[in-house]
């Protein structure tokens, strides 16, 4: 069957992950259209980087299926480099190297992975600078940054590579509370370009504001799910209830 953008751009079917004896995902199903947002909310170990590094094979797993456009990222066949072109990673730590600058940072992979010509990459990356709101930094250097304008870069550099979906995994929680909102305001632009986005995040406003979808983990499984006005106000089950009232 050949993929097409009207079938779910990534497709997660009863998923399973183990660590050694630990069973992390006991069963994970979800799918992402094109274009949407989804949020993934829950305590902390509930296995939400876990199921997010399975969607770009930075984790294997056991059972289960994960199709991005059509693809099996499980398969061994898969070729990892082509995988991690159409998904593009930003973590909570954003590890920019410390002696290039923003620029440069942005620059990297595209010259050296996918080896595009100097000028145009140059051009590119400085779209990218003026998209993540940081005309004026490009020669900064990361120890010149605040946190937030850092993470601005490493979401830039992600998107050098022109992914079609997006996983972020806490990006904000590490920041100075004054620079969380700009971070939440490139995503957000992003998610209002069309892109493809699948997050991990405890902020809440922002969630219930920019998702389509929020998934709330626990100990492996999704105990609910659904559009943000049903999942935020009206809630069922005991363990999201309990979740949203310590969090909120
Ligand atoms: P969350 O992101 O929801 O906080 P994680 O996916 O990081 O949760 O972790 C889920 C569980 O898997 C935790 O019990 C954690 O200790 C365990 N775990 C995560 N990564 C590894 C690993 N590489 N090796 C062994 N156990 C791991
Ligand atoms: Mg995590």
């Amino acid at each position: 069957m050949v993929w097409t953008d009207t079938d779910p751009m990534v497709s997660i079917k009863d998923l399973h992950k183990s660590f050694g004896s630990l069973e992390v995902l006991k069963g994970v199903s979800m799918d992402i259209m094109k274009g949407e947002v989804i949020c993934i909310i829950g305590p902390s170990g509930s296995g939400k980087s876990t199921l997010i590094r399975c969607v770009n094979a930075l984790n294997n797993f056991q059972s289960g299926s994960i199709l991005v456009e059509g693809q099996e990222v499980n398969d061994p066949d898969l070729d990892k480099l082509e995988l991690r072109k159409k998904v593009g990673m930003v973590f909570q730590q954003y590890n920019l190297f410390p002696h290039k600058t923003a620029i440069e940072n942005i620059m990297m992979a595209p010259l050296l992975v996918l080896k595009d010509k100097k000028e145009d990459v140059e051009r590119l990356a400085r779209g990218l600078i003026k998209k993540v709101r940081l005309e004026g930094k490009e020669d900064s250097y990361p120890g010149e940054l605040s946190g937030g304008q850092q993470q601005r870069v490493a979401i830039a550099r992600s998107l050098a590579m022109n992914p079609d979906v997006m996983l972020f995994d806490e990006v904000t929680a590490a920041l100075d509370p004054e620079t969380v909102n700009e971070v939440l305001q490139t995503i957000r632009d992003l998610a209002e370009d069309g892109m493809t986005c699948i997050l991990v995040t405890h902020e809440m406003g922002f969630a219930r504001e920019v998702a389509d979808h929020i998934y709330f983990t626990d100990r492996g499984v999704i105990v609910e799910h659904g559009p943000p006005a049903t999942f935020f106000d009206a809630a069922k089950d005991p363990r999201t209830i309990a979740f949203l009232g310590q969090i909120l």
